[in-house]
């Protein structure tokens, strides 16, 4: 049996982006999923910020690895091709005690060098940002935030590992793990395959403290912080041009206005602890609590625009602080605790961890084959139409429109399923089918057929995200279906 050099436990955003910084290199790795697709834990679900870089107490990992990691977007969007763009932030206060706290973060800022930061005056938030209350008193403008579509980060950098020799397996929980008894590293049970490699990177996220104890490393002990979040019908796009953060408390940034990569409007999160990690409902608590906080920042907000939510659950260690390198078992490395902004510091955490792992003795030499970029996907609601024209002319599957709320066509969503889509989700992440005001009502069906046209997925075999979520049992013409057993 092969034995890899690398085995990544988890395909969130820290997994994928080590295993595709890893891929770049001579080094042979292997990426392990519990779930379907890449990003479908935590990665999936959050705000989609890129943080300005300002926000985090330098003196903790999370808030010193903020900027840095702010600053390896824009590379990074541009070799993979995935949605990026700095659209700014505004932090505001609505008294003197709340103006002390844009004192403190203008200095954090100042201090970590962000450019740009600049203090308005209420009357040029007023001109700059109507939408807003008249009760803001001052805000403080980071130029340097961005919104990222996450989903599509991890998909990039997953499906370019991969096109760099990265062996991915999903569906794939390890369950096991032995260590090697001639001490070259450790044997993996995941999905039913035995995958062995001579360093293991615990990034599994919520499960990162479960797998620890397999490898019999200690570590944090982590708990969910859930945080739901609430999107609003597009016709709100431009009610705020950029993102919008109240001053914040002390366990999270507060519940934020945010203008989507899309366009859509998102709302939230909220920020509640809990033990149950598989915790993924949105409440109506939550619900009332994110419009009353966000209806403080912009009263013109109603809880009746909402067209969609979720929740997703932040991993937090014991001392709320990420904890990223070697553990006390020698090859066993860890990235734990990854709460926001762990998708802002991301590329900067695989960066960390390839040097934990060359100093642990992993030998890394750049591949000069290895290919950095991407080609970009075909979007064409957002294409001139000199370009649609012209992708139409040489692909009528570009002609044909499945989702109609979003302008997706079929043949974005065959490109889609040829670049890894399995799922229901892992198309709507990557196309936006499904993301509009019907949610999926036109096209689901449509995503459906073209899954079992394309990916060899009997119709009823087709999922929304992971096993158990099917949509269908069978067909109506008679053909045989899922056997159904509750
Ligand atoms: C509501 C919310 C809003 C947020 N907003 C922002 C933001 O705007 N900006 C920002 O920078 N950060 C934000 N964050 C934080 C950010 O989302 C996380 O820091 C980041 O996604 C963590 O990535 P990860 O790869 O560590 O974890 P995950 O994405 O959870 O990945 C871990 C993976 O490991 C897999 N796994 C688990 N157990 C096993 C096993 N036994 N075998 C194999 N695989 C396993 C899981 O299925 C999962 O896919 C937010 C978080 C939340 C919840």
């Amino acid at each position: 049996m092969e034995r890899h050099d690398v085995a990544v436990i988890g395909a969130g955003v820290v997994g994928a982006a080590l295993a595709r910084t890893l891929s770049l290199t001579r080094t042979s790795v292997v990426l392990i999923e519990a779930q379907s697709e890449a990003g479908f834990g935590t990665s999936k679900a959050n705000s989609g910020i890129i943080h300005a870089g300002h926000h985090g107490d330098p003196a903790t990992l999370k808030g010193a690895l903020e900027w840095p990691g702010n600053q390896a977007w824009d590379a990074l969007a541009a070799e993979l091709g995935f949605a990026f763009r700095r659209i700014g932030e505004l932090t505001v206060a609505f008294d003197d005690a709340e103006r002390a706290h844009l004192d403190l973060l203008e200095a954090r800022g100042r201090a970590k060098g962000v450019p740009g930061l600049e203090r308005w005056d209420a009357e040029r938030v007023r001109r700059e940002e109507p939408a807003l209350s008249h009760d803001v008193v001052e805000a403080l403008y980071a130029p340097t935030a961005g919104v990222v579509n996450p989903y599509e980060a991890c998909y990039t950098l997953v499906e370019n590992a991969v096109r760099n020799g990265v062996e991915a397996h999903f569906d794939a929980p390890v369950t096991a793990v032995e260590a090697l008894e001639d001490g070259g590293g450790f044997a993996l049970q995941a999905g039913g395959r035995r995958i062995e490699a001579r360093y293991v990177v615990n990034a599994a996220g919520l499960y990162g403290d479960a797998l620890n104890a397999l490898a019999g490393a200690s570590g944090p002990r982590l708990r969910a912080r859930k945080g739901e979040e609430y999107l609003l019908d597009k016709r709100l796009q431009g009610y705020v041009e950029r993102l919008v953060f109240p001053a914040p408390s002390a366990t999270s940034k507060g519940t934020l206005i945010i203008p989507t990569y899309d366009g859509t409007l998102m709302v939230g999160p909220t920020a509640h602890e809990t033990d149950d990690k598989e915790d993924l409902t949105t409440t109506a608590e939550g619900a009332a609590e994110v419009f009353e906080k966000v209806r403080r920042l912009a009263p013109g907000l109603q809880p009746s625009d909402t067209i969609a939510q979720f929740a997703g659950l932040r991993a937090v260690a014991e001392d709320d602080d990420f904890h990223v390198g070697a553990t006390d078992v020698p090859r066993w490395l860890q990235a734990l605790g990854i709460q926001s902004p762990g998708l802002t510091a991301a590329p900067v955490l695989a960066e960390r961890l390839v040097a934990a792992l060359a100093e642990q003795g992993l030998a890394l030499e750049p591949d000069p084959d290895a290919e950095p970029t991407l080609p970009p996907p075909v979007r064409f609601a957002t294409a001139e139409p000199v370009v649609q024209e012209a992708l139409v002319a040489r692909d009528p599957a570009y002609a044909t429109m499945v989702c109609r709320c979003e302008w997706v066509t079929e043949g974005e969503i065959r490109d889609a399923i040829a670049r890894g889509a399995r799922t229901l989700d892992g198309i709507k992440f990557r196309t936006r089918a499904g993301m509009g005001r019907c949610q999926g009502g036109f096209c689901r069906l449509r995503c459906m057929e073209l899954l079992e046209r394309d990916a060899g997925i009997a119709l009823p075999d087709v999922r929304k995200h992971n096993p158990g979520s099917w949509v269908a049992i069978a067909r109506v013409d008679g053909t045989p279906g899922r056997e159904v057993t509750s």
